[in-house]
Parts: structure tokens; sequence; C-alpha cells
């Protein structure tokens, strides 16, 4: 029966990666589980039909994974948010702080505008940083981002509690 799959049992906890004293949260083990992988991708694209989603982005690499899967769930074209370098066209990037140094994520510039809904998508919420760089570089073009969806969510680190403060509303199927 699939609404009773027990999706947490199916990832994988691994301790000391990428460093020591972090318990890395390990979706391969999920998505290698058919029925897991489809009701991942299912309960997510479910949980936010009705809301005018024009467009789901994804946040490289894992948000690919299951973004794609709920874009063709919910009948719209995906978005790839690429790390700096990696998209051929005319883009705009975003910088964000990590533990150590930033990083930059990109989209195309001419992807969305005014008049869009992005539901944006990534397998794991920690502190938030990835994600609501995610959602300010999708609102400089206009687009509309009032959700986002993840797999996992670590409440204790508070990321979507700050997205909410941004007015983003996040849904997640494992806490
Ligand atoms: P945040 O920016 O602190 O919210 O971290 C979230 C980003 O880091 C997402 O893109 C995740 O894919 C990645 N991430 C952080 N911790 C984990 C983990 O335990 N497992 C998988 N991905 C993680």
């Amino acid at each position: 029966d699939l609404a009773k799959l027990d999706l947490k049992s199916l990832v994988r906890t691994i301790p000391d990666y990428p460093k020591k004293g972090i318990l890395f949260r390990d979706i391969t083990t999920l998505i290698e589980h058919p029925e897991g992988f489809k009701e991942s991708v299912e309960r997510i694209a479910n949980a936010h039909r009705g809301q005018g989603v024009t467009h789901v982005a994804g946040i490289e690499a894992r948000g690919f994974i299951f973004g794609a899967g709920v874009a063709i769930a919910m009948g719209v074209g995906f978005i790839p948010i690429r790390k700096k370098g990696k998209l051929p066209g005319e883009t705009i990037g975003q910088n964000y702080a990590l533990e150590y140094g930033v990083d930059t994520i990109e989209i195309h510039a001419d992807v969305l505008d005014d008049g869009d809904v992005v539901l944006l998508v990534d397998d794991l919420i920690a502190t938030g940083g990835t994600a609501i760089a995610a959602v300010g570089l999708l609102r400089r073009t206009g687009a509309t981002i009032t959700h986002a969806a993840f797999v996992i969510d670590l409440p204790d680190l508070g990321g979507a509690a700050k997205l909410a403060a941004e007015g983003v509303e996040v849904t997640a199927l494992i806490a």
C-alpha cells in the first residue's frame, strides 16, 4: 500500500560525511526503491495541485531528481537551478554563504517572467541558506514563489521558519 510506505525508513543516515560530526541523510536508498521514489514524487505533486504552479525549479543536484519527477506529475515545465558556470545561455546569479566561503547559483535570464508561479523543490532543507538564495534568484525574474517542497526537513536548523518569514510556505515529507 503506497500510502502506508514508511519513507523515513528508506533514507539512510551516514555518520561523519562529508566531515566528522555530521549525520548525512542519504536519499540514494530512497530513490533506488521504486515505490519509495514514486510515492515521494507523487506526494509532493499532490500537495501543490491547485496552486497555479506553472514551473517546478529544482536545485542542483539532488533537487533535479525529485523536481523533474514532480514537474512531470504536475504537467508543468522544469527549471534547473545550477551551480555557477554550467548554463550555456545568458544567466542571472545569486551568491550565498556557505560555512566556509561563498557559492553561486544561476538560472537562465529569460526563463521566467511575472505571471509565472514557481514551486521550488530540493531533497533537503537544513539552515535554509540554499533555498533562500534560490527564492531570491527566482523572484528577480518577476515570478511568484509561495511554496517550496522538500523530501526532508531538519526543523532544528530553522530553514523552514526562515522561508516562512520570506513568504514561502514549506512542505516536507519527512522531518
Ligand atoms: P541548507 O542551505 O543549510 O538548507 O542546506 C541544504 C542544502 O544542502 C541542500 O541543497 C541539500 O541537498 C544539502 N544538504 C545539507 N545537508 C544534507 C544532508 O544531510 N543530506 C543531503 N543533502 C544535504
